[in-house]
């Protein structure tokens, strides 16, 4: 049987190291999948989506399909904001892994590709170990193979800068962007106070 993989994929940096891997591995035969209702606000969710897609065709031409999932923020919400607290690597992001990944294996299935992967796993923030948990116990149920592999940041980040692809700067709930302002806001304030230290 000919492999062919599903990948999904959680923005344009951290699908391009994945993809040149994938590409050599399956000799072509990848699907991407976008799937991620954790996003916030909307407007983000698109330009990542834009930027991915933008991405695609510019390296890739028609090569790689790309199927965009459903946007289902609320019940992503639902879900996930009970364990915000925990953030970011906390377990607010097991219960975000599990959502996309389990949506990817039931794509998988649907359209009968052997192997699923995710890009989620070349950010430093992210925890491979849960991922790989997910996957493995997904993979016993739907019978897909989970293709695990530890990404090259280093060339994701080179490939981000040859494309000029816009990358974001929290990880994309809106928990994440909330955390985010938070340090942005006390770096201000110690950056202030180093000043008028100085001067006084
Ligand atoms: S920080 Fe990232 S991985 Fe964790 S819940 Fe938010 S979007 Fe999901």
């Amino acid at each position: 049987m000919r492999r062919h993989i599903l990948l999904h994929a959680c923005c344009a940096p951290c699908a391009t190291a994945a993809i040149e891997i994938l590409d050599k591995e399956f000799d072509g035969d990848i699907t991407v999948l976008y799937y991620n209702p954790n996003i916030a606000p909307r407007k983000e969710m698109e330009t990542r989506f834009e930027e991915l897609s933008r991405y695609l065709s510019e390296r890739y031409g028609d090569k790689i399909p790309l199927i965009k999932g459903e946007y289902d923020a609320a019940e992503w919400m639902r879900r996930v904001a009970p364990l915000s607290a925990s953030g970011e690597g906390g377990k607010r992001c097991f219960e975000c892994y599990y959502m996309r990944l389990h949506y990817l294996f039931e794509k998988a299935k649907e359209l009968g590709v052997t192997d699923v992967s995710t890009t989620l796993s070349i950010s430093p923030h992210k925890d491979k170990k849960w991922l790989d948990e997910i996957g493995r116990l997904l993979e016993k149920y739907y019978h897909v193979s989970w293709y695990s592999h530890l990404w090259d940041y280093r060339r994701s980040v080179e490939l981000s800068k040859e494309y000029n692809l816009y990358r974001q700067d929290y990880c994309g709930c809106i928990f994440s962007l909330k955390e985010r302002n938070e340090r942005v806001a006390a770096r201000e304030q110690r950056k202030k106070e180093r000043i008028v230290n100085k001067t006084t």
